[in-house]
This record gives C-alpha cells, sequence and structure tokens, in this order.
C-alpha cells in the first residue's frame, strides 16, 4: 500500500516539474514514505533520517520530507526533534508541490474524504501494476493504528479503477493488485467488490488480477463465487487470522471466531481446488496465555498457509490494546515469534515441494537477480518461480513444470 501511496506522490509531483532520480547523491529531495503499523518500521526510519541528514553538509539545498502514517501521527514533531524539512499528511498530497515550492514545513490536516480520484499513479514496475482502489478503514481493530492516521473508509468510484486498470493492461502491466485495508467492504453506489471483480476480468488486456487485504467477517460467498467462476482472478487469497484463539481473537475486535475463519478456509478451497491461502499472525497480544498461543499454532497445523507474515504485537498510540493490563513482556512476545516462524517455514517448505513435478504458469515479472540467463516471477498461486530467459520474456505468461524448490522459491522448466 505505501508503494502505491509513493507512486502516487510521484505522479503528483512529476506533473508539478519535478523528476526521480535514479541516484540518491543527484537527489535534492529525499522523501522517507512511512508506516505507523509497528513501532520497529517508526524506528528504522528514524534511523535513515539520522544518517541521511549527513548529506545536507554535501549539499546545502538537499531537504528532507517525511510522508505516509508517520507524518500524520507526529507532524510537525518531525521538524522540531528531528531536523526534517517538510512533513505531508496521507490526506494532503495534492499540496505537497505547494508546501515545496513555498519552502513551508508540516500539511497533516486529516481530509476523510480524500481518495486522489482521478491522479494516475507513476508505476514503477513495467509488468505488474498496485491500484488502490479504496482508502481508511473503519474497524478499529484494538490493536491497530491504521483507521487513527489513514481515517475512515472512502472507495473509489468504479469507473476509475476500470479505466485505470484497461490503461495499465494497454502499456503492459497485466498483473493487477487491488489495495484496501478491507476491499471486501469496497462499495460504490450499487457496486460492491464481487461486482467490480466480474467487471474487471472482462478485460481482455488483462492477464491477472489478486487483491488485498481481505477481512474474514466480511468474506462473502458472492466474491467466493466470483473468484471460482474468473479465469483471471488469481488462485490465492490473503486472509489475516492474526490469533487461532478466540478470547484473543473478541479482545482484538476481529469479530470473527477461528470457527468461522476455518468455515471460510473450507468454502474457498471447495470452490478453488489449488487456491493459496496466506495471512498475517501476530504474537504476544496482551493476555495471550502459553494455551492461547498454542490455540494459533494449533490453527496454523490445521490450516496449513502457503506463507504467514508473522509479526510481534507491537503497543501502538491511542489504540485500547496498549491500554490493556497485561502487557506480554518483549521476551516472550520475541521467543513465541520463533517458534511461530519456524513452524511457517516448515509448513511453507512442503507446500513448495508439494508443486515439484507440476505444470504451472509463471508470469515472468524481472530478471532474476541471481543469473542474467535466468528471469523470475509467480505462480498463479503465489509463489516466486525461477526459470530460463532472456528480458523478451518480461511481462509473457510461460507454461513450466517445476523442477525443485528451495523452500520459498521454485525452479522451474519452460515449456511454452
Ligand atoms: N488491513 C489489513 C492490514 C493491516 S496492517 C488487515 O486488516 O489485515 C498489516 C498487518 O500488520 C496486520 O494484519 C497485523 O497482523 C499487523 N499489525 C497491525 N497492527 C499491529 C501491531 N500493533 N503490532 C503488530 N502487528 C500489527
Ligand atoms: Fe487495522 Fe483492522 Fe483496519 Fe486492518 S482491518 S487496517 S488490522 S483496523
Amino acid at each position: 500500500m505505501n508503494l502505491a501511496d509513493s507512486e502516487l506522490v510521484s505522479s503528483i509531483l512529476i506533473e508539478a516539474g519535478h523528476k526521480l532520480v535514479s541516484n540518491i547523491d543527484e537527489a535534492d529531495l529525499i522523501i522517507f514514505n512511512t508506516c505507523s503499523v509497528r513501532e520497529h518500521a517508526e524506528n528504522r526510519v528514524l534511523g535513515r533520517i539520522a544518517t541521511e541528514k549527513f548529506r545536507k553538509s554535501i549539499n546545502p539545498e538537499l531537504k528532507i520530507a517525511v510522508i505516509g502514517c508517520m507524518a500524520q501521527r507526529m507532524g510537525k514533531r518531525l521538524i522540531d526533534n528531528y531536523g526534517v524539512d517538510y512533513v505531508v499528511g496521507v490526506d494532503q498530497y495534492l499540496d505537497f508541490p505547494k508546501l515545496i515550492y513555498e519552502n513551508k514545513g508540516a500539511i497533516t490536516d486529516p481530509d476523510f474524504t480524500q481518495t486522489y480520484s482521478g491522479i494516475r499513479p507513476y508505476h514503477q514496475s513495467k509488468t505488474c501494476a498496485y491500484i488502490t482502489i479504496m482508502r481508511g478503514c473503519n474497524n478499529f481493530c484494538s490493536y491497530c493504528i491504521v483507521p487513527y492516521v489513514r481515517g475512515r473508509e472512502r472507495s473509489l468510484p468504479a469507473k476509475l479503477i476500470i479505466e485505470e486498470v484497461k490503461k495499465c493492461g494497454q502499456i503492459g502491466l497485466k498483473d493487477i493488485t487491488l489495495l484496501g485495508q478491507n476491499v471486501n467492504s469496497y462499495s460504490y453506489q450499487d457496486i460492491n467488490f464481487p461486482k467490480l471483480l466480474r467487471q474487471l476480468n472482462g478485460i481482455d488486456s488483462i492477464y491477472r488480477i489478486r487483491f488485498i487485504t481481505s477481512h474474514p467477517k466480511d468474506l462473502s460467498d458472492e466474491l467466493i463465487e466470483v473468484m471460482a467462476e474468473s479465469s483471471n482472478i488469481c488462485e490465492h487469497i490473503h486472509l489475516p487470522l492474526q490469533s487461532g484463539d478466540n478470547d484473543i481473537l473478541a479482545a482484538m475486535n476481529r469479530n470473527y471466531t477461528i470457527e468461522h475463519y476455518i468455515n471460510i478456509i473450507n468454502k474457498l478451497r471447495n470452490a478453488i481446488p489449488d487456491i493459496a491461502i496466506t495471512t498475517d499472525i501476530m504474537t504476544g497480544f496482551p493476555g495471550e496465555s502459553e494455551t492461547a498461543f498454542n490455540h494459533t499454532l494449533q490453527a496454523m497445523q490445521e490450516i496449513q498457509f502457503d506463507y504467514a507474515f508473522c509479526f510481534k504485537y507491537s503497543p501502538r498510540e491511542n489504540t485500547k490494546a496498549a491500554t490493556l493490563p497485561d502487557q506480554i513482556p518483549e521476551e516472550i512476545r520475541l521467543e513465541r515469534l520463533k517458534r511461530m516462524v519456524n513452524l511457517q517455514r516448515e509448513i511453507s517448505r512442503k507446500k513448495y515441494e508439494a508443486k515439484i513435478g507440476s505444470e504451472v504458469e509463471v508470469y515472468v515479472e524481472s530478471m532474476s537477480k541471481k543469473s542474467a540467463r535466468q528471469v523470475s516471477g509467480k505462480t498463479r498461486d503465489f509463489k516466486i518461480a525461477v526459470l530460463d530467459g532472456t528480458e523478451q520474456d518480461l511481462g509473457t505468461i510461460k507454461k513450466a513444470r517445476v523442477i525443485a524448490s528451495t523452500g520459498n522459491t521454485l525452479l522451474c522448466y519452460d515449456r511454452s
């Protein structure tokens, strides 16, 4: 989502006459686009700001800007305490050029109606596009800062999304990921998310469509039906579980139980047999006992996710969870995280190995980082695949056979 916002801001600044440089030494303005979801990410940004400031002594004209959630959360404090020049909140990007021109400091007024609709992002990739379909969030999961910094949910007009997807397909961006904090609650006039997907599936120039993130409480049967019927929608869903313990899920204000979650997984697997399921999970939410944590590990064993983004709980300003008694000590959060990551690594390894010998479809996204004679891409079920190829293969679909797995990459043989 931050990548998409960086592309939006790039587009606004390019339109105003600025240009992107490929080498940081050539920059007159360094922009940090930030995330506030976990404290660790914020600390890294503050560390990077401190290290990049030495450039100001070489180039006195150099300015440093912070945009995104951290800009929204910390505002002018970033200027007063960290020596940043510009701070631009998540709803104020249209005024960023004016801020630079007038050499002013911070603009962070929230505008819960801002959707940036009509602004075409500057897509960095030559093969894939991220397209924001909604902004903000109404869910107030008790650990999460997003609703406080990003404001209430608002959806972009379906017509504009469809136009953007068409334009992307025409310029070779044939793999689309639709973005929103909870895409299942997309709603614009009489168009809900499954209806939007139906319309996008009909666009000829597009090969693949994915979307993140789905909230388990809002994932409808209609969505599962559309996914099963639509040839361009990939056999993959990202469905954050967060915890496998019902008391913790209730304290998180997630509004579903583990039974409900598993029921959705069963429906998805019945309707779309080869579907890959990825998730987000956290350890050490306040009050999480060893038994509750074990419920999460058991759920992971039972569900067998293809991949899981695992986090240790990070208390965030203003959130309800940060005020709960029974905060779990850092060492325990970390120790549980390690056990969780090890378990998932083992499950993912088996999932990848199970692919050996099968035929897969790879969309070639880039040259391989390791070899000039290989290309890299993804299977429809969101696994990284590497096969022999050249620049000419970028943006094409290859039919391939999986010959080996490294545990997180499939090595394939081109059979197209
Ligand atoms: N809207 C999406 C993504 C939100 S942020 C969703 O609901 O799934 C991405 C992930 O960060 C979340 O799924 C959650 O697992 C994690 N996260 C959010 N707040 C967190 C916190 N305070 N500490 C640790 N992880 C957090
Ligand atoms: Fe945060 Fe929950 Fe909204 Fe996701 S759905 S952004 S976790 S409040």
